[in-house]
């Protein structure tokens, strides 16, 4: 797995095509733990870790959620190449 630092988050993946949906953004200081991703009463989404009694991560829209998905994913396309 590489990970790449964006923006909103640092996300993890194969950086392979067909493993795509293993694509997930990461706690920078747990990086180990699953995020939780929530949809706030705003439609905002709200990214927070189970780790340290669940702590905020980052909130975004979903648009730039997709967005910082799509940049990660071809990052991590070109590190494998
Ligand atoms: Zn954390």
């Amino acid at each position: 797995m590489n990970t790449c630092k964006l923006h909103l988050f640092t996300w993890i993946g194969s950086g392979k095509q067909e493993e795509h949906s293993t694509l997930r953004p990461i706690c920078p200081t747990h990086p180990e733990a699953q995020l939780k991703i929530n949809v706030g009463v705003d439609k905002r989404l709200v990214v927070t870790c189970p780790e340290q009694g669940e702590h905020l991560v980052t909130m975004c829209s979903q648009v730039e959620f997709e967005a910082e998905k799509q940049q990660a994913r071809e990052l991590l396309e070109k590190l494998v190449g």
